[in-house]
């Protein structure tokens, strides 16, 4: 069974993704598999030095992150450029890593979390999706508090995503984190206790 894990900045995907992790979830980050899409040599690479130019490229031969997110940070149609490379192989390689994980236990529940996974549509691939939902002052305070970031900066950000409305719109499950981390972790023990009593008698979350 494949659980499409989503939402905003610091919503609380890795936290949740952690506690899953340590009730026996096989956990997949996107966001890891995002970075080793366009590691020089692949073709993924040469997309995006193509298509961003060699300014892309930093020192170390790497795509500096920072200057690409530049280039498409408020430009729709340059984002899209990006993601219509980066996407499909990130697919790629998360299908290669489900399957394996799969492979091995067939009964074993994979956690799938990823930031876009409903604008990237991959949660046709997903048996549920479970979205964390964080209210957006919070989520500021939060990126601040963790990344040192302006909150100006989180705020923008924020403001390209879903909102929550539009997540929760398309979530079998929701999980609200804009409480305690007391609370949060009991509702995803609630959540994940939910899912066993689910699996047990075989009925959709919704
Ligand atoms: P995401 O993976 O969605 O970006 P994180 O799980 O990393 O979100 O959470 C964002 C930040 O907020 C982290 O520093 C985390 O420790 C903190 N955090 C998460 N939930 C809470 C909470 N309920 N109360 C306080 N801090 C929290």
């Amino acid at each position: 069974m494949i659980i499409g894990l989503t939402g905003g900045i610091a919503s609380g995907k890795s936290t949740a993704s952690k506690y899953f992790a340590e009730r026996g979830a096989y956990v997949i980050d996107s966001d890891k598999l995002g970075h080793r899409a366009y590691e020089p040599g692949t073709e993924a690479f040469a997309a995006v030095a193509r298509t961003f130019g060699p300014e892309v490229v930093g020192a170390d031969g790497r795509i500096d992150r920072k200057v690409l997110g530049g280039k498409v940070f408020g430009r729709p149609e340059e984002l899209k450029k990006l993601t219509d490379i980066v996407w499909p192989e990130i697919r790629r390689l998360t299908q290669l890593e489900i399957q394996a994980a799969l492979a091995e236990d067939p009964d074993r529940v994979v956690v799938l979390e990823a930031a876009v996974m409903l604008e990237a549509g991959w949660n046709r691939s997903t048996d549920e999706v479970w979205v964390v939902i964080v209210e957006p002052d919070i989520a500021v305070a939060r990126a601040v508090a963790r990344d040192g970031l302006d909150p100006a900066a989180v705020r923008s950000r924020i403001a390209s995503q879903l909102s929550n409305a539009e997540r929760i719109a398309r979530a079998d499950v929701v999980i609200d984190n804009s409480g305690t981390l007391e609370e949060f972790m009991s509702r995803l023990e609630a959540a994940w206790d939910a899912l066993e009593t689910r699996r047990a008698a075989q009925e959709p979350a919704r």
